[in-house]
């Protein structure tokens, strides 16, 4: 079988590009004669691609100085726990639940501390970003937490919680580098990579200095305090070294699409495609507010669970793959990151007509 579009929401479909030139550099590293999988991480061909990979994201996001970037792991579930520990000192948090992973956030905060509850989507099963305007942040909050993206729910905030002098903390995980963002906006910024950046195993986070703890602090485990990798480099322990190869040739292929202004104009047009097809049609819907869709992942269906069945199973069939909704809510879901070609949401949309005409509504 040749390459597939791929809608995985994640881990998901590479740029075929990096791929290849991974592959070519699998056996023999620029001339060190081994891969980087198999390789020191202390070596200084792994410490020129740790850097050079900091330094191209740092580029691309236009990362002040004042900001860490840190490559850990544990993956974005693993950030629900350390973004409390550090940042929520003896205070308290706000968190804004607009799906499945601001509510584990959220639910993993409170085992810490005092999370609380800010805005909250709930009631319309996760279809819309809570009105930020209408977020009442508590000045004293040691943070305000969002999921910018919600993978499942397929929304996206599209204007920032105004938080003032609380520092806002964002999970990109199913965002990251789809668009442009002002760093700056935010006090922390996390991903995993396995969406839009690289293969599953790293987690990039991007941490405004003052709000990394200086001192020791005795009750988290040193592998969960950010001053620890800060000082570490992002090597305190072995790092995941060939993800964060990976993701430094990703980071170069997508400044070879323009930067992130070229990736959002290359994914708005994408999204848009996809979207028209579900507002015309009389068979698919799509699920999501429309003000709040995500240009990344794009849940839909048709209302009728053995249809949303049959679809899926002839997508499939028609190398479509994965297209089927988070197991949480069912339907199906187009995932459409950064290196899904525009040709593969053309070859859906295509195939969604098709099937409408065998299957009118
Ligand atoms: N946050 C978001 C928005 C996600 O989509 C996911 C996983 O899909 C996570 C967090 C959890 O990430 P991980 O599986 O890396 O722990």
């Amino acid at each position: 079988m040749g390459r597939v579009y791929n809608f995985s929401a994640g881990p998901a479909v590479l740029p075929e590009s990096v791929l290849r030139e991974a592959a070519e550099e699998m056996l023999d590293y620029r001339g060190c004669g081994m891969s980087v999988m198999e390789m020191s991480h202390r070596s200084s061909a792994f410490k020129a691609i740790i850097e050079e990979a900091e330094a191209d994201l740092r580029d691309l996001m236009g990362i002040p100085d004042n900001y860490e970037v840190l490559f850990l792991q544990g993956g974005g579930s693993t950030q629900f726990a350390m973004v409390p520990l550090n940042l929520m000192r003896g205070g308290f948090a706000e968190y804004v639940v607009s799906g499945s992973w601001s509510k584990k956030a959220y639910q993993e905060a409170k085992r810490f501390g005092d999370a609380r509850i800010l805005g909250d989507s709930s009631d319309g099963n996760f279809s819309y970003v809570p009105n930020v305007a209408e977020l009442r942040v508590n000045p004293n909050a040691d943070y305000v937490y969002i999921c910018e993206n919600e993978t499942i729910y397929g929304t996206k905030y599209h204007a920032l919680p105004e938080t003032g002098d609380v520092p806002l903390v964002s999970d990109v995980s199913s965002c990251f580098l789809s668009e442009p963002i002002d760093v700056a906006k935010y006090g922390l910024i996390y991903g995993g990579a396995q969406k839009n950046v690289g293969p599953a195993g790293v987690t990039i986070a991007i941490v405004r200095d003052d709000l990394i703890p200086t001192d020791d602090l005795h009750s988290v485990p040193t592998m969960l305090q950010y001053k620890t990798h800060v000082d570490g480099g992002s090597m305190y322990n072995t790092p995941p070294c060939y993800a964060i190869y990976v993701c430094g040739k990703v980071f170069k292929w997508i400044k070879a699409q323009g930067g992130l202004e070229g990736m959002r104009d290359i994914n708005v047009a994408k999204a848009q495609l996809l979207y028209n097809a579900l507002d015309e049609s009389n068979v698919f819907h799509g699920t999501a507010r429309k003000e709040d869709r995500s240009l990344m992942n794009v849940p839909f269906v048709t209302g009728n669970a053995e249809l949303d069945a049959k679809f899926i199973a002839e997508a499939d069939a028609a190398g479509l793959k994965n297209v089927k909704g988070h197991r949480s809510v069912g339907g199906m879901r187009a995932s459409i990151y950064n290196a899904m070609p525009i040709e593969g949401v053309q070859a859906l949309v295509d195939f969604m007509r098709d099937f409408e005409l065998r299957n009118p509504a």
